[in-house]
């Protein structure tokens, strides 16, 4: 079969490439692995549960995302975050502390110590960065607002996140707003003062998601592309011909395109350029995306005395909790536990404790169950119990990660038509994935356009002089 781009990968990021594209006119084809297309977005009723296996919030800021499910038809799916969402809260001493969802919240709470937010207060008072070297989450932190900050609010915030370390995360990459505040306005305060200022808005108004879940997205893109997305086929290998690609796919043939996009995990990516792209190859092969594992767990509501009255709660690694966070998944959105019922989700592992997502199922419920006794007065046998087990969890931003990405970024100047796409580039969000997929469709067709106008001669002689190192 021969198609115009197959985009190797259906997971948002795939999925949203080839929907783009195929709006555009052009003859696509998604290849995805598992059964069925969405990646780690995937949600699953059971009975009056709605578990989400991985995301189950959307930037609602953003731009793209809103764009996308409008243009889907999903806008009137959509729900925004429960009004029981009052507090946000992390553990303290051992205990859920409430801080609340202000921007003063942590001055306002007894969370930090004195000397803590006295610290955090001066950071309008610390001068700018003048290093030249690339420093982590921790070490701009520490240096902006004190370590006390770093290590109960910023650690555990980063772990939320990227599932990641803040000694380990680049701030460039990791937190570019954030880096650009201070290279901006001198202060992260300032600018975010100036900033809260002309763009008040309700925390209820910065997450949504839909009725059925995350689910929803990936489902409505893939009805929308019908047969051009086909499940259950392994990519093997790329081969470059003259005018396009080759794409290799075991038992189910072989594939001929103009152009292609990755659209995997970054290893799969590392093992698709290998011989294609080699430099792109050792940069994807770099990047790593430790195992996560999800817990999700529901009550009666009179098994639980916590009021659940936010989103969930993260946890400081020197707490010494097994869980890094959790949701209070009934809480934030409408229909995610039967009436009388309460559903919460714990998140084990990432790069703080690998080995622990690797733990069986029975052993992951156990420390579930046991921390949410401790922390929210979780009492008895919950009625129902899942765990997810994420294998490959979320790219880390790691330091020299900005290199990677432009390694990877440039992978189409090297190799006309081949193109990559995914939550390691510009942030792991449903809502940045989106976002770069739309771009990455943009520039396949200003390669496709070309391709057409210029015909097969121009890009031969392209590959040629890639090949040449020109
Ligand atoms: C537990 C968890 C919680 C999260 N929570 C949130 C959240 O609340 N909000 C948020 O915005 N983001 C969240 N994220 C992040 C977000 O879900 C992901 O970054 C995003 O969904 C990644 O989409 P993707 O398409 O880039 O990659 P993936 O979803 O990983 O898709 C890659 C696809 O490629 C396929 N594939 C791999 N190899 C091959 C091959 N050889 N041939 C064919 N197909 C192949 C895979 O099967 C997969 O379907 C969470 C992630 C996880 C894991």
């Amino acid at each position: 079969m021969s198609y115009d781009v197959a985009v190797i990968g259906g997971g948002i990021s795939g999925l949203t490439t080839a929907f783009d594209l195929s709006q555009r006119g052009y003859k696509v084809v998604v290849l995805e692995r598992q059964n069925h297309a969405g990646g780690n977005a995937f949600s699953e009723r059971m009975g009056g549960f709605l578990m989400e296996h991985g995301p189950s919030t959307v930037n609602a800021q953003s731009p793209s995302a809103v764009a996308l499910s409008k243009r889907l038809g999903l806008d009137q799916e959509q729900c925004d975050l429960g009004e029981g969402v009052k507090q946000r809260y992390l553990v303290g001493r051992g205990e859920l502390q409430g801080i609340p969802v202000h921007p003063l919240g942590f001055l306002l709470s007894n969370y930090l110590s004195l000397p803590g937010r006295l610290r955090l207060m001066s950071e309008f008072a610390v001068p700018r960065y003048k290093g030249g070297g690339e420093e982590t989450v921790e070490e701009f932190s520490t240096r902006r607002f004190g370590k006390e900050f770093t290590d109960k609010v910023i650690d555990p915030l980063v772990a939320g996140i990227y599932a990641g370390r803040a000694s380990e995360l680049s701030v460039a990459v990791g937190f570019p707003k954030l880096s650009g505040l201070e290279q901006k306005f001198g202060s992260i305060a300032v600018g975010l003062y100036k900033g809260y200022r002309q763009n008040l808005s309700m925390p209820s108004k910065r997450l949504f998601s839909w009725r059925d879940g995350i689910g929803t997205l990936p489902a409505t893109l893939t009805a929308k592309l019908g047969g051009r997305v086909k499940t259950g086929v392994t990519v093997r290998k790329i081969r470059r011909r003259a005018n396009g690609f080759d794409i290799e796919a075991g038992s189910d043939g072989t594939v001929r395109v103009k152009s292609v996009v990755i659209a995997t995990q970054p290893h799969v990516a590392a093992v698709l350029m290998d011989g294609v792209n080699d430099t792109a190859a050792a940069a994807a092969g770099d990047i790593q995306a430790p195992p996560l594992a999800v817990v999700y767990l529901g009550y009666k509501r009179n098994q639980v005395d916590h009021p659940l009255d936010g989103l969930g709660f993260l946890a400081p690694e020197n707490e010494d909790q097994y869980m890094s966070g959790s949701q209070f998944c009934s809480t934030m959105f409408p229909g995610r536990a039967p009436e009388g019922y309460v559903a919460v989700t714990g998140y084990f592992g990432g790069a703080r404790a690998p080995e622990l997502a690797n733990a069986s199922a029975d052993d992951l419920t156990d420390f579930a169950c046991e921390e949410f006794a401790n922390l929210i007065g979780a009492k008895g046998k919950p009625a129902i119990s899942r765990v997810r087990h994420w294998h490959r969890g979320l790219p880390q931003y790691n330091l020299g990660h900005q290199q990677r990405i432009n390694d990877l970024l440039n992978a189409d100047k090297r190799v006309p038509g081949l193109f990559l796409t995914g939550n390691y580039f510009s942030g792991p969000s449903v809502a940045v994935c989106a976002s770069q997929a739309i771009a990455t469709s943009q520039r396949v067709a200003m390669h496709l356009a070309k391709w057409d106008e210029l015909g097969h001669a121009e890009t031969e002689i392209q590959m040629v002089a890639s090949e040449s190192g020109l």
